[in-house]
């Protein structure tokens, strides 16, 4: 393990600037391992998801009231 963060990403194993990274003090160089637009397209992927799952139980739940 290398002490210094070199700026790569863990996801797209793209080397970025630190700028492209989202701040995070529990971390361990300060930032996180994903970078920015990893994290907003993993976070838009759960966000889809979710709404998938709702429009299943709502129509799960229209199929019970009929
Ligand atoms: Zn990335």
């Amino acid at each position: 393990m290398s002490k210094t963060f070199k700026g790569q990403c863990i996801r797209c194993l793209e080397i970025k600037s630190l700028d492209q990274f989202a701040k995070d003090k529990r971390a361990k160089f300060g930032v996180r391992s994903i970078c920015k637009s990893c994290h907003n397209a993993e976070a838009n992927k759960r966000y889809h998801d979710r709404q998938a799952y709702i429009r299943e139980l709502i129509a799960k739940a229209k199929e019970e009231l009929i």
